[in-house]
């Protein structure tokens, strides 16, 4: 989805489900990780994660752009905007917006590289970082551990 088709769907739901023209910007932010949009008190921008839209769908977008609109729409009308006030909570339950996005994924979780293996019974332990074996023991046994690394095989296509 491109910035100007997501302007076009913020102005669209504002006058459907609000009855009020939307008369700011609306922009995908790269840098907002794990929300789902927001909206800015002092410009009245809104602002939304792509993400949230690639993994979830237009329906979640959509809860998000109403949810940020009634923020938008409150504040502008001077009542209560904020999460904790009845008329927010109100404005939610009206227009259908999502109480909370859902959590967008890291793009990349890391992997485990690291397997322990305890020298005495065999269990094995798996670490994403690189730790001095000679500094734990065996949380079973107490035995001694060797480290292993783990060499990932990398598909083309990932990422
Ligand atoms: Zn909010
Ligand atoms: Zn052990």
């Amino acid at each position: 989805m491109k910035q100007a088709e997501l302007q076009k769907l913020v102005e669209e739901i504002s006058l459907q489900y609000f009855g009020l023209p939307f008369l700011h910007k609306a922009t995908f932010n790269p840098r907002l990780r794990t929300t789902g949009g927001r909206y800015l008190t002092k410009s009245h921008h809104l602002e939304f994660n792509l993400k949230s839209y690639e993994q979830y769908g237009i329906e979640e977008l959509v809860q998000i752009i109403k949810h940020e609109l009634c923020h938008y729409h409150l504040h502008l009308q001077e009542k209560g905007y904020q999460h904790k006030d009845r008329e927010f909570k109100e404005c939610l339950k009206r227009t259908g917006g999502c109480r909370y996005s859902k959590p967008v994924a890291k793009s990349k979780e890391r992997p485990y590289r690291y397997q322990l293996v305890c020298q005495k019974c065999g269990q094995t332990y798996l670490r994403k970082y690189k730790i001095n074996p000679k500094h734990y023991r065996c949380g079973r046994c107490r035995g001694t551990l060797k480290m292993n690394q783990i060499y990932l095989t990398t598909r083309k296509n990932d990422g």
